[in-house]
């Protein structure tokens, strides 16, 4: 039997919650040696957004160290040594395989135990695959997904050896909208396939997907809708060739990039937690049903103050601030003080080629369109609001300068009145700008 590690506080994954929570700790004042991070990855936390966007970049793509947390939201940071010298544990390539809640342990796939006295669960979520769906022939060579460093450095590898190839895109909604841009300027005839009727529709309006649907289209991506991908064709050594459809079409593809969704990694904690809304139940201090256990980040499904609704955000920003909440709870309950109950407003971005949107609130209710939308404009600028029971709930807008994108934060938070949807169209972006 192995030695038991104990620590004062584990945060089992090490992704940009457990990043932006180690900091926090350091803020609230930490003793070095109370806290590990345990992570299946072989790297300190990053920013993980970056994978999808300048880490694929053909010329000064980003590399770590530039891009390990705090710096997506203008932070300092952290390498390695920074945790070293706070004497912090960094457990890295070590996978947590085994959890006990009630006595306090986790095994590793090593057989390591660690005990703890307060834990945070930060471990994100995995890609859906197609192999899961039972796809023929998924599992040939070639076909990737992208959610740690590990999926991204085989995928810049192969756009080395398949230089200026085919590339399908299987999937509109994030990982699509940025890796098929990417393959894109990679030099890559790139196709994209996805069953909906536009992409993104579980944010975009058809009148925002029409403009990125025609904008990417003119810079030469090939993009097919209202089908799926039911099999693949390979090569005798493997590799795949041919993506086949549903429609019976038959796409040739070098690379196949599969961005179908994630779920969140909440297995190890079944039975032993309440769980909501296929993630774990959390209140607003991110404490689940089990005492001195928090969870954070895209595993918690938590209160949002603002819908009063249970919701699960798999986004960066609320990695972030969920897992600074954490830390505070953790850090006044054990002083006896009182902090506020979290109070997000949903916020979601992206970016491709020169495009670049910002959401923030609720898209629920009617929709006002504005601005220039037109894919050929020097520089398109527009948006949506979304107006529920005679009040704006949320904003989108594409090409904003920040103080613009946070007039739109600030309507969606605000949420003031609107009587006329015409008027409201009308003003457009003036109307956030002067609240
Ligand atoms: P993660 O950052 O995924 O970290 C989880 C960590 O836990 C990983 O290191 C994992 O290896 C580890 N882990 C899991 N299980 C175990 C285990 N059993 N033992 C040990 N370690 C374990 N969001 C946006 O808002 N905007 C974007 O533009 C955007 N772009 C994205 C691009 C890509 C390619 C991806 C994959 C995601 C993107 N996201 C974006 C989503 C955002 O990155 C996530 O919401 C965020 O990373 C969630 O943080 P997390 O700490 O909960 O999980």
């Amino acid at each position: 039997l192995g030695l038991v590690k104990y620590f004062k506080y584990i945060i089992v994954g090490g992704g940009v919650a457990a990043g932006y929570a180690a900091r926090e700790f350091d803020r609230q004042g930490l003793v070095p040696g109370e806290l590990a991070i345990v992570s299946k990855e072989a790297v300190a936390p990053y920013e993980r957004p970056a994978l999808s966007k300048g880490y694929l970049n053909p010329k000064g793509a980003t590399r770590l160290p530039e891009f390990h947390v705090c710096v997506g939201s203008g932070g300092e940071r952290l390498l390695p040594g920074w945790y070293k010298e706070k004497g912090i544990q960094l457990i890295l390539g070590t996978e947590i395989v085994k959890v006990n809640l009630g006595s306090k342990t986790l095994i590793s796939s090593r057989g390591e135990t660690f005990t703890y006295q307060t834990l945070i669960i930060a471990t994100g979520s995995t890609v859906v695959r197609l192999t899961d769906l039972k796809v023929e022939g998924a599992d040939a060579k070639n076909i990737f997904y992208l959610r740690e460093l590990e999926d991204a450095d085989k995928l810049t590898e192969s756009i080395k050896t398949k230089k200026n190839g085919k590339a399908v895109i299987i999937g509109g909604g994030y990982i699509g909208l940025e890796v098929g841009p990417a393959m894109r300027i990679n030099n890559f005839d790139v196709t994209m396939v996805y069953p909906e009727t536009w992409c993104m529709p579980r944010l975009f309006t058809a009148v925002l997907a029409a403009f990125y649907e025609s904008y990417y289209a003119n810079k030469g991506i090939k993009i097919i809708k209202g089908t799926v991908a039911v099999g693949f064709n390979a090569k005798s050594n493997g590799e795949v060739k041919g993506v086949k459809l549903k429609d019976g079409r038959v796409v040739e593809a070098d690379i196949v990039v599969v961005g179908i969704g994630a779920r969140p990694l909440t297995a190890l904690f079944k039975g032993q937690v309440e769980e909501e809304k296929g993630g774990i139940k959390t209140d607003g201090f991110f404490r689940t049903s089990m005492p001195g256990v928090y969870a954070v980040g895209d595993v918690a499904t938590f209160p949002i103050k603002l819908y009063n609704e249970m919701r699960r955000v798999e986004h960066v920003d609320h990695a972030r601030k969920s897992a600074e909440q954490s830390v505070k709870a953790i850090k006044a309950n054990e002083t006896g003080k009182e902090i506020e109950e979290y109070d997000y407003l949903p916020f979601f971005y992206s970016r491709s080629f020169d495009l670049s949107w910002q959401f923030y609130g609720d898209n629920v209710g009617d929709t006002v369109f504005f601005g220039d939308n037109n894919p050929l404009s020097p520089k398109p600028k527009f948006g949506s609001y979304w107006i529920k029971d005679g009040k704006v709930v949320g904003a989108f807008l594409e090409g904003g300068t920040s103080e613009e994108n946070k007039s739109i934060a600030k309507v969606s938070r605000l949420q003031p009145p609107v009587e006329n949807l015409d008027q409201l169209k009308k003003e457009g972006l003036s109307f956030a700008s002067k609240i």
